[in-house]
Protein backbone atom coordinates (compact mmCIF):
# COMPACT_ATOMS: atom_id res chain seq x y z
CA UNK A 1 0.00 0.00 0.00
CA UNK A 2 1.50 3.16 -0.87
CA UNK A 3 2.09 5.67 1.89
CA UNK A 4 0.33 9.36 2.57
CA UNK A 5 3.70 12.01 2.56
CA UNK A 6 2.85 15.58 3.67
CA UNK A 7 6.14 17.05 2.93
CA UNK A 8 7.56 20.76 3.50
CA UNK A 9 9.37 22.75 1.61
CA UNK A 10 11.50 25.45 3.49
CA UNK A 11 13.32 26.92 0.77
CA UNK A 12 15.54 29.66 1.55
CA UNK A 13 13.90 30.39 4.73
CA UNK A 14 14.66 30.39 8.43
CA UNK A 15 18.46 30.77 9.96
CA UNK A 16 19.68 28.13 11.86
CA UNK A 17 17.84 28.81 15.39
CA UNK A 18 14.89 29.33 13.35
CA UNK A 19 14.94 26.12 11.78
CA UNK A 20 15.27 24.46 15.24
CA UNK A 21 12.19 26.49 17.05
CA UNK A 22 9.95 25.26 13.92
CA UNK A 23 10.87 21.72 14.23
CA UNK A 24 10.59 21.83 17.65
CA UNK A 25 7.24 23.42 17.75
CA UNK A 26 6.28 20.59 14.47
CA UNK A 27 7.11 17.76 16.79
CA UNK A 28 4.81 19.41 19.71
CA UNK A 29 1.82 19.83 17.47
CA UNK A 30 2.52 16.27 16.01
CA UNK A 31 2.27 14.84 19.40
CA UNK A 32 -0.14 12.23 20.07
CA UNK A 33 -1.26 13.00 16.82
CA UNK A 34 -1.93 9.30 15.05
CA UNK A 35 -0.16 9.56 11.65
CA UNK A 36 -0.81 6.01 9.97
CA UNK A 37 0.37 5.30 7.13
CA UNK A 38 1.60 8.79 6.41
CA UNK A 39 4.85 10.17 6.71
CA UNK A 40 5.61 13.90 7.78
CA UNK A 41 8.93 15.42 5.95
CA UNK A 42 10.71 18.38 5.98
CA UNK A 43 13.61 19.70 4.06
CA UNK A 44 15.51 23.03 5.62
CA UNK A 45 18.61 24.19 3.56
CA UNK A 46 21.51 22.65 3.50
CA UNK A 47 23.28 24.07 6.25
CA UNK A 48 19.91 23.70 9.13
CA UNK A 49 20.05 20.17 7.96
CA UNK A 50 21.78 18.67 10.94
CA UNK A 51 20.33 21.04 13.17
CA UNK A 52 16.90 20.01 12.13
CA UNK A 53 17.64 15.95 12.15
CA UNK A 54 18.69 16.59 15.86
CA UNK A 55 15.30 18.39 16.97
CA UNK A 56 13.36 15.86 15.24
CA UNK A 57 15.32 12.73 16.59
CA UNK A 58 13.23 10.41 18.17
CA UNK A 59 9.69 12.18 16.30
CA UNK A 60 7.93 11.28 13.28
CA UNK A 61 9.15 14.12 11.08
CA UNK A 62 11.80 12.98 8.24
CA UNK A 63 14.04 15.54 7.09
CA UNK A 64 15.18 15.76 2.92
CA UNK A 65 17.48 17.66 1.47
CA UNK A 66 16.25 20.51 -1.06
CA UNK A 67 18.79 19.62 -3.78
CA UNK A 68 21.88 17.87 -4.63
CA UNK A 69 24.55 17.73 -7.74
CA UNK A 70 25.10 15.16 -9.90
CA UNK A 71 28.77 14.48 -9.91
CA UNK A 72 29.80 11.95 -6.92
CA UNK A 73 32.87 13.80 -5.91
CA UNK A 74 35.41 16.64 -7.02
CA UNK A 75 35.61 19.95 -8.15
CA UNK A 76 32.41 21.62 -8.15
CA UNK A 77 32.88 24.29 -5.43
CA UNK A 78 29.86 24.97 -3.77
CA UNK A 79 28.12 22.30 -4.50
CA UNK A 80 27.24 18.85 -2.38
CA UNK A 81 26.83 15.30 -3.28
CA UNK A 82 24.31 12.45 -2.09
CA UNK A 83 26.88 10.86 -0.32
CA UNK A 84 27.45 13.86 1.86
CA UNK A 85 23.99 14.30 2.46
CA UNK A 86 23.88 9.93 3.32
CA UNK A 87 26.57 10.63 5.60
CA UNK A 88 24.81 13.02 7.82
CA UNK A 89 21.74 11.20 8.15
CA UNK A 90 19.10 11.99 5.04
CA UNK A 91 17.73 9.46 3.50
CA UNK A 92 15.55 12.09 0.79
CA UNK A 93 16.32 14.67 -1.68
CA UNK A 94 13.79 16.91 -3.29
CA UNK A 95 15.01 17.16 -6.96
CA UNK A 96 13.37 19.05 -10.12
CA UNK A 97 11.37 21.93 -8.03
CA UNK A 98 10.24 24.13 -10.62
CA UNK A 99 12.79 27.06 -9.17
CA UNK A 100 15.70 24.72 -9.63
CA UNK A 101 14.36 24.44 -13.12
CA UNK A 102 13.77 28.36 -13.46
CA UNK A 103 16.56 29.95 -11.81
CA UNK A 104 19.39 27.53 -12.12
CA UNK A 105 18.82 25.83 -15.59
CA UNK A 106 17.57 22.29 -14.25
CA UNK A 107 16.18 20.61 -17.42
CA UNK A 108 15.43 16.16 -17.81
CA UNK A 109 18.70 15.71 -19.06
CA UNK A 110 20.35 16.51 -15.94
CA UNK A 111 17.74 15.47 -13.50
CA UNK A 112 18.13 12.16 -14.82
CA UNK A 113 21.74 12.34 -13.72
CA UNK A 114 20.78 13.57 -10.42
CA UNK A 115 18.20 10.75 -9.93
CA UNK A 116 20.95 8.25 -11.05
CA UNK A 117 23.40 9.46 -8.30
CA UNK A 118 20.56 9.51 -5.56
CA UNK A 119 19.57 5.69 -6.63
CA UNK A 120 23.23 4.93 -6.46
CA UNK A 121 23.54 6.81 -2.96
CA UNK A 122 20.27 4.98 -2.15
CA UNK A 123 18.56 8.16 -1.64
CA UNK A 124 14.68 8.36 -1.71
CA UNK A 125 13.87 11.20 -4.33
CA UNK A 126 10.46 13.38 -4.07
CA UNK A 127 10.76 14.17 -7.82
CA UNK A 128 9.39 17.61 -8.73
CA UNK A 129 7.49 18.42 -11.88
CA UNK A 130 4.32 20.45 -13.65
CA UNK A 131 3.12 22.92 -16.27
CA UNK A 132 3.26 26.93 -16.71
CA UNK A 133 -0.05 28.53 -16.75
CA UNK A 134 0.47 29.31 -20.17
CA UNK A 135 1.09 25.67 -20.99
CA UNK A 136 -2.49 24.91 -19.30
CA UNK A 137 -4.10 27.43 -21.67
CA UNK A 138 -2.56 26.16 -24.47
CA UNK A 139 -4.03 22.80 -23.09
CA UNK A 140 -0.36 20.74 -23.51
CA UNK A 141 -0.10 19.97 -19.70
CA UNK A 142 -0.14 16.89 -19.73
CA UNK A 143 2.39 16.56 -22.91
CA UNK A 144 4.58 18.61 -20.52
CA UNK A 145 3.68 16.14 -17.46
CA UNK A 146 4.45 13.35 -19.39
CA UNK A 147 8.04 14.57 -21.01
CA UNK A 148 9.25 16.11 -17.77
CA UNK A 149 8.42 12.33 -15.89
CA UNK A 150 9.44 10.10 -18.66
CA UNK A 151 12.92 12.50 -19.46
CA UNK A 152 13.86 12.27 -15.64
CA UNK A 153 12.59 8.51 -14.84
CA UNK A 154 11.85 6.33 -17.16
CA UNK A 155 15.31 4.99 -17.60
CA UNK A 156 15.23 3.58 -14.10
CA UNK A 157 14.20 -0.08 -13.18
CA UNK A 158 11.38 -0.97 -11.83
CA UNK A 159 13.25 -1.69 -8.19
CA UNK A 160 14.30 1.62 -8.44
CA UNK A 161 10.86 3.13 -8.11
CA UNK A 162 10.47 2.12 -4.73
CA UNK A 163 12.48 5.17 -3.82
CA UNK A 164 10.80 7.61 -5.97
CA UNK A 165 7.92 9.45 -4.89
CA UNK A 166 6.31 12.12 -7.62
CA UNK A 167 5.19 15.67 -7.01
CA UNK A 168 2.67 17.68 -9.19
CA UNK A 169 3.05 20.90 -8.93
CA UNK A 170 1.59 23.04 -11.66
CA UNK A 171 4.08 26.27 -11.49
CA UNK A 172 1.34 28.95 -11.40
CA UNK A 173 -0.06 27.72 -8.74
CA UNK A 174 3.42 27.77 -6.31
CA UNK A 175 3.16 30.79 -4.15
CA UNK A 176 0.60 32.15 -5.53
CA UNK A 177 -1.97 31.79 -3.59
CA UNK A 178 -3.98 30.34 -6.68
CA UNK A 179 -4.57 26.42 -5.83
CA UNK A 180 -5.33 23.56 -8.73
CA UNK A 181 -9.08 22.29 -7.87
CA UNK A 182 -9.36 19.31 -6.15
CA UNK A 183 -10.82 18.11 -9.74
CA UNK A 184 -7.49 19.10 -11.72
CA UNK A 185 -5.63 17.47 -9.32
CA UNK A 186 -7.21 14.46 -9.42
CA UNK A 187 -7.46 14.65 -13.21
CA UNK A 188 -3.23 15.34 -13.46
CA UNK A 189 -2.78 12.38 -10.78
CA UNK A 190 -4.53 9.90 -12.89
CA UNK A 191 -3.01 10.85 -15.40
CA UNK A 192 0.36 10.10 -14.11
CA UNK A 193 -0.35 7.05 -12.46
CA UNK A 194 -1.50 5.68 -16.06
CA UNK A 195 2.00 6.83 -17.50
CA UNK A 196 3.64 4.92 -14.53
CA UNK A 197 1.26 1.66 -15.03
CA UNK A 198 1.83 2.03 -18.98
CA UNK A 199 5.91 2.12 -18.17
CA UNK A 200 5.97 -0.29 -15.43
CA UNK A 201 2.76 -1.87 -14.72
CA UNK A 202 -0.08 -2.00 -12.59
CA UNK A 203 1.77 -3.15 -9.62
CA UNK A 204 4.48 -0.10 -9.75
CA UNK A 205 1.78 2.55 -10.71
CA UNK A 206 -0.20 1.65 -7.55
CA UNK A 207 2.57 1.85 -4.88
CA UNK A 208 4.06 5.49 -6.17
CA UNK A 209 2.70 8.33 -4.01
CA UNK A 210 1.84 11.15 -5.92
CA UNK A 211 1.83 14.64 -4.03
CA UNK A 212 0.59 17.97 -4.80
CA UNK A 213 2.44 21.27 -4.10
CA UNK A 214 0.93 24.85 -4.97
CA UNK A 215 -0.89 26.72 -2.05
CA UNK A 216 -2.16 24.00 -0.31
CA UNK A 217 -3.07 25.20 3.09
CA UNK A 218 -5.30 24.31 5.79
CA UNK A 219 -8.21 25.60 4.12
CA UNK A 220 -7.84 23.61 1.02
CA UNK A 221 -6.02 20.63 1.69
CA UNK A 222 -8.60 18.04 3.21
CA UNK A 223 -10.46 18.74 0.12
CA UNK A 224 -7.38 18.20 -2.38
CA UNK A 225 -6.30 14.80 -0.60
CA UNK A 226 -9.59 13.35 -0.68
CA UNK A 227 -9.04 12.60 -4.13
CA UNK A 228 -7.86 9.13 -4.81
CA UNK A 229 -4.68 10.22 -6.66
CA UNK A 230 -3.51 12.48 -4.52
CA UNK A 231 -1.60 10.95 -1.79
CA UNK A 232 -0.52 14.04 0.02
CA UNK A 233 1.04 17.19 -0.57
CA UNK A 234 4.82 19.03 -0.78
CA UNK A 235 3.49 22.24 1.06
CA UNK A 236 6.20 25.51 0.66
CA UNK A 237 4.60 28.38 2.60
CA UNK A 238 2.46 26.95 4.67
CA UNK A 239 5.15 24.87 6.46
CA UNK A 240 6.58 27.93 7.40
CA UNK A 241 4.48 27.84 10.49
CA UNK A 242 4.12 24.64 12.48
CA UNK A 243 0.62 25.23 13.42
CA UNK A 244 -0.32 25.68 9.61
CA UNK A 245 1.37 22.62 8.75
CA UNK A 246 0.57 20.30 11.36
CA UNK A 247 -3.34 21.34 10.33
CA UNK A 248 -1.92 20.48 6.48
CA UNK A 249 -0.83 17.42 7.92
CA UNK A 250 -4.17 16.55 10.26
CA UNK A 251 -6.41 17.23 6.98
CA UNK A 252 -5.01 13.60 5.43
C1 LIG B 1 6.48 24.54 -3.39
O1 LIG B 1 7.28 25.44 -3.58
O2 LIG B 1 6.81 23.35 -3.53
C2 LIG B 1 5.13 24.91 -3.00
C3 LIG B 1 4.18 24.03 -3.13
O3 LIG B 1 4.97 26.19 -2.52
P1 LIG B 1 3.60 26.85 -1.97
O4 LIG B 1 2.93 25.83 -1.09
O5 LIG B 1 4.04 28.06 -1.22
O6 LIG B 1 2.78 27.19 -3.17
Amino acid sequence: MRSKIVAGNWKMNKNVTESKALAEELVSELSGVSLENTRVIVSPTFVNLTTVLAASEGSAVEVAAQNMHQEAKGAYTGEISASMLKSIGIKTVILGHSERREYFGEDEALLAKKVNAAMQTELEVIYCFGEVLEERKNNTHFDVVKAQISGALFHLNTAAWSNIILAYEPVWAIGTGETASADQAQEMHAFIRGLVADQYGAEVADNVSILYGGSCKPSNAEEIFSKPDVDGGLIGGASLVAADFAAVIKAI
